[in-house]
């Protein structure tokens, strides 16, 4: 938890304790398997070709889903941007483990209503269309992507989207949205003071 705390206030620029650091040594033909959302840093130290992927299990799905969220809230803690068929993976995902919660890895104290919301905020932060025309054409990046439109699309207006169910505005007022996380800004980097030989004196003051 206080490494989560950390890095999603820092991202990239984190630091983490030495103590947490475990440094793995990849070489030829070997597989590296992750659990979902752990927090790694690859250096490639050679010339490499490297593929990775990613598959989800069923065991370990409230953990997907919880890491999901975070990668939601928290974009600059991965470097890959919401998939653009976030929407309609989130859409299934949620429609199979609200059947069947314990299958997923849910425990008892399993909540359907906030386990919705949280499939809502998850996919507000996908793909979203500005179409003026009803999002039944071409132009519309949801119905290329087969998926609804979510709240954030068009600003609710006219849609026809074929993909399934329209949603427009933010969600019920019963459960409102997060404050918006400002924008991160990085401050410039601060280039270190040049070493100069002794005697000599900054260009800019000659
Ligand atoms: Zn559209
Ligand atoms: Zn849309």
């Amino acid at each position: 938890m206080e490494a989560r705390a950390g890095f999603s206030k820092h991202g990239e620029d984190w630091l983490p304790n030495p103590k947490w650091i475990k440094v793995i040594a990849l070489t030829r033909f070997d597989t590296l398997i992750m659990p979902p959302g752990t927090i790694h840093a690859p250096i490639t130290v050679t010339d490499c070709l490297f593929r990775g992927g990613m598959v989800m299990q069923k065991r370990f799905m409230k953990d997907t889903m919880r890491h999901w969220k975070f990668c939601s809230q928290f974009p600059f803690c991965t470097n890959e941007k919401a998939p653009k068929q976030t929407r309609s993976v989130i859409d299934y995902l949620e429609r199979v483990i609200l059947a069947n919660p314990k299958e997923y890895g849910y425990g008892d104290d399993f909540d359907p209503a906030l386990f919705k919301d949280e499939c809502k905020r998850i996919s507000a932060v996908a793909l979203s269309c500005s179409c003026k025309s009803g999002c039944t054409g071409r132009g519309c990046s949801c119905l290329t992507y087969g998926q609804r439109c979510g709240a954030g699309c068009h600003k609710g207006k006219v849609c026809s989207n074929p993909c399934g169910v329209h949603e427009t505005g933010p969600p019920a007022p019963s459960t409102p949205l997060p404050a918006p996380t400002p924008a991160r800004i990085f401050p410039p980097r601060r280039e270190p003071p040049p070493i100069l030989p002794p005697g000599s004196v900054p260009a800019r003051l000659v």
